[in-house]
């Protein structure tokens, strides 16, 4: 007899309703009482539900008609598509979600090709059918000629009125594939996720694949070598709610009793204490594609920042940090991230989850060095790069940019991307309307203010994904920064050489405007080897902020001088200069 599980995850491009979907299966699965029933529901960090986006994935176990339905609420951007990739290796099949009146887009594309990748059954969806300007027919065109579906596999619904879900979830339950396992073997349990509980220590997702698990009962993990305690197992409701066990082909989670948190790695194996299993294939090691060093701002916080750096990457596999020194800004960490929303999501957790403020350097790709002694190697950090007289040559990652896009539109893009040193390859035609540009192009061109130059010469329309490529030689210096005669690493980018005047002058400029008046003056220079190629000068400040205000209005001179104030404590001290702490990042973004 077929086990009554079904497992799915919901797939689509941002904000095409995968969070708003998924609460309405709670709804109508009566998974979450009315009264504790909210809207993005499976958004639990305060940072998703305020930014309106979905940062993690989030499982929930629900019945339908007598059958257990696990769902893996999954997030959208492209940062975070290794979120994504686990969930897809817990589960049987995806419902892949299209907005009736935007269809098909780039993540569309990517994270379907994702899903057909892991093998799944994938469930064609067109959503937001309530909306006035919806086209379900239209999106459902689009859908067959990518899918090569039949018409009536779609299913049109709405997240918003809830039309078409039941028949969804009745889709869900025939259509995907029973999970396979053994119940008599050996428990086999995939590592899918886990997050670091301050009263409970370390907490496992896992999709168990073979036998079962109890709690409390030893476990052992297979590739990390650690033997533990199952302290407790449940599954998702979507609070975590304790059960006697996890049957195979179940999706649970499992307090593990572990208090550090590397002891335990995402795509390890679990099985019972004292057997023997073959581990199950995990994850591949994830890229990180963007590079910054967080340092935190107050320097006696290294050590509570090294800590909460661990719990964090607990909770984001995707996230890397190696510590690192340096003279201007102290003890911090080299990290890698996914992209640059993915740096600033890390940031602003720190921030709000363990109070620490810290200050990013400028982000930066990876780059891959020859010296003229004939060593290869890796650099990530443009502090790292040496005189120019021992290089002798410097590759650059490389990426498929994938682009859909409105086809009135075409010409802007074509436009903006002339001026990122990319390589066009090929138009494709979703439909008489909507195309797809395949470009390749340096990574560096397109990670920091590209999607949003992209947004705006669209009108907003135009939505893109990339995929690495490699390393491509290039013709590229680093370009250094001095501040009233110091120079500061943190401020060194590596840019294209023939572009190397403009971006000095560029980043000069930006300077001026983004450090604040001192009272003497001071000198923002770019450098070359060593060799000055532009130069700005921040003129002395003579008055007090408060100065200029007359008279008795006091709350209004306190709540300047308070602001005043803040203001400093999110600045650093550089020799004599006081240099804001979001200078660094901000220092690449388009001038608004
Ligand atoms: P996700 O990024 O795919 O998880 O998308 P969300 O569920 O967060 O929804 C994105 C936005 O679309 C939110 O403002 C929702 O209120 C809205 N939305 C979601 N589903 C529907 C729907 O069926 N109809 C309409 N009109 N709006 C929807
Ligand atoms: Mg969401």
């Amino acid at each position: 007899m077929a086990i009554p599980i079904r497992n799915f995850c919901i797939i689509a491009h941002i904000d095409h309703g995968k969070s708003t979907l998924a609460d309405r299966m709670i709804e109508v699965t009566h998974t979450v009482s009315t009264r504790e029933m909210r809207e993005q529901l499976l958004d639990t960090m305060d940072l998703e539900r305020e930014r309106g986006i979905t940062i993690k994935l989030q499982p929930v176990r629900m019945e339908w008609k007598g059958v257990t339905v696990n769902l893996i609420d999954t997030p959208g951007h492209v940062d975070f598509a290794y979120e994504v990739s686990r969930s897809l290796a817990a589960v049987e099949s995806a419902v892949l979600l299209v907005d009736a009146s935007q269809g098909v887009q780039a993540q569309t594309l990517s994270v379907l090709y994702q899903a057909l990748d892991q093998g799944l059954t994938i469930i064609p969806v067109i959503n937001k059918i309530d909306l006035p300007h919806a086209e379900p027919e239209r999106r459902a065109e689009e859908l067959i000629k990518l899918l090569g579906c039949k018409p009536e596999e779609i299913i049109f619904c709405s997240g918003k009125s809830g039309v078409g879900v039941p028949e969804l979830l009745d889709a869900v339950v025939e259509r995907t594939p029973a999970p396979v396992g053994d119940p008599n073997a050996p428990l086999r349990g995939l590592v899918f996720d886990c997050i670091y509980d301050p009263f409970r220590g370390v907490v496992a997702y896992i999709r168990v694949m073979d036998g079962a698990i109890t709690a409390p009962s030893k476990i052992h993990l297979v590739q990390g070598g650690k033997d533990t305690e199952a302290q407790e197992v449940g599954g998702f409701l979507p609070k975590r709610v304790a059960r006697e066990n996890i049957l195979t082909g179940e999706i649970g989670y499992i307090v593990t009793g572990l208090k550090e948190v590397g002891d335990i790695g995402i795509g390890d194996t679990i099985t019972a204490f004292g057997e023997q299993v073959e581990a199950l294939p995990g994850y591949r090691q994830v890229i990180p594609m963007v590079f910054a060093s967080l340092y935190p701002l107050e320097a006696d916080e290294y050590n509570q920042l090294r800590e909460s750096i661990g719990k964090l990457k607990l909770n984001d596999a995707a996230l890397q940090f190696v510590p690192e020194h340096s003279p201007a800004l102290g003890s911090g960490f080299r990290c890698g991230f996914l992209g640059m929303l993915h740096l600033e999501i890390v940031t602003e957790r720190l921030n709000r989850e363990y109070s620490i403020e810290t200050i990013a350097t400028v982000p930066s790709v990876a780059y891959e060095l020859t010296t003229t002694d004939g060593e290869t190697k890796i650099i990530e950090s443009p502090a790292d790069m040496p005189h120019p007289t021992f290089i002798q040559e410097i590759s650059e990652p490389w990426v498929r940019l994938e682009v859909v896009s409105p086809s009135t539109v075409i010409g802007n893009i074509m436009e903006l991307l002339s001026h990122h040193r990319s390589d066009y390859k090929s138009t494709q035609f979703l439909d008489e309307e909507r195309v797809v540009l395949t470009y390749e192009v340096p990574l560096s061109e397109i990670v920091t203010s590209f999607y949003d130059d992209l947004k705006s010469v669209s009108s907003g329309y135009a939505s893109m994904s990339y995929a690495m490529l490699g390393f491509r030689p290039a013709d590229l210096v680093k370009l250094d920064m001095m501040v009233a005669g110091n120079p500061i690493e943190a401020l060194s980018t590596i840019v294209p050489k023939s572009m190397a005047d403009a971006s000095g002058r560029r980043i000069c400029e930006r300077l001026k405007k983004l450090i604040p008046k001192h009272n003497f003056e001071v000198a923002i220079q770019a450098t070359i080897g060593g060799k000055i190629i532009a130069r700005e000068t921040i003129s002395a400040y003579r008055k007090d902020v408060t100065a200029k205000l007359y008279g008795g209005d006091v709350t209004r001179r306190n709540k300047l001088l308070d602001k005043q104030k803040k203001g400093k404590a999110r600045m650093k001290q550089f020799g004599s200069v006081s240099i804001p702490s979001g200078v660094f990042v901000d220092l690449l973004r388009k001038d608004s």
